[in-house]
């Protein structure tokens, strides 16, 4: 199967989960992660339609970066975990970062963002199934309230939702307790009218879980392996 072959199964695979659901297709974005994938990849994957991307390394997107520039309408967003010293490059290269997990790398990437005159659009990062190996934040750590709280004074950061990537399971059914825990914990921030907070965004669901994600309100799938087929790294 080709890349647009693949592309056009997840859609349908997007709007028959959404439908099941009873809602709008059209309220689910599709991010291609693009990891471990050369420019050549990202580029067919682009001219079948695809306008966002994720990458989980800011090195390795650096040298792919110049040979993706032409693809105008393109969005990239960085996925994975981002060390503090890594922030000032991260917003050179990215439009979003979808794995805010503290707020000194938040604080880093609004120092950034300012520097060079530009808005970041963010999303917070939640770990909810304890794994201490993954990253974002756990739920009764105090940083979760503690982005919520500076929010205003980051002004060169529009958050604008929530992240998590749930426990490996085989039956992606295991996965919705916690996909449902991060919409019942965005809707319980989206309900507090937070200054600087937005809650429109729920980035949940991968290549074997998203059809549970969408049945669990998701509005953003980040999907690898089901376009761009298996990886030999994670
Ligand atoms: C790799 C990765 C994905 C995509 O995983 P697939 O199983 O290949 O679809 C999604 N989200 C994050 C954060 C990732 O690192």
């Amino acid at each position: 199967m080709s890349i647009a072959e693949n592309i056009s199964h997840v859609h349908d695979r997007i709007a028959v989960a959404a439908r099941r659901a009873g809602r709008n297709p059209q309220e689910i974005a599709l991010l291609a992660v693009s990891k471990t994938f050369p420019a050549g990849h990202i580029r067919q994957a682009y001219e079948a339609g695809m306008r966002i991307f994720g990458e989980n390394r800011v090195q390795e997107f650096a040298t792919k970066a110049e040979a993706v520039r032409e693809l105008r309408e393109a969005q990239w967003h960085m996925i994975g975990h981002l060390q503090t010293n890594k922030a000032a490059k991260a917003v050179e290269l990215f439009s979003a970062v979808d794995s805010v997990d503290s707020l000194k790398l938040a604080e880093k990437l609004n120092v950034a963002a300012q520097k060079i005159g530009k808005k970041l659009a963010v999303l917070i990062e939640l770990n909810l199934g304890g794994e201490e190996a993954k990253s974002g934040i756990a739920p009764d750590k105090p940083e979760l309230e503690q982005i919520l709280e500076a929010a205003p004074q980051l002004e060169h950061l529009a958050i604008h939702g929530l992240m998590t990537i749930p426990p490996f399971t085989e039956d992606p059914q295991q996965a919705r307790p916690y996909f449902r825990k991060l919409r019942e914990l965005r809707d319980k921030i989206g309900a507090r009218k937070l200054p600087g907070i937005n809650m429109d965004t729920l980035s949940m669901g991968m290549s074997h879980d998203f059809e549970v994600a969408i049945d669990e309100g998701s509005t953003c799938v980040r999907v690898g392996t089901a376009i761009f087929g298996e990886r030999t790294r994670t």
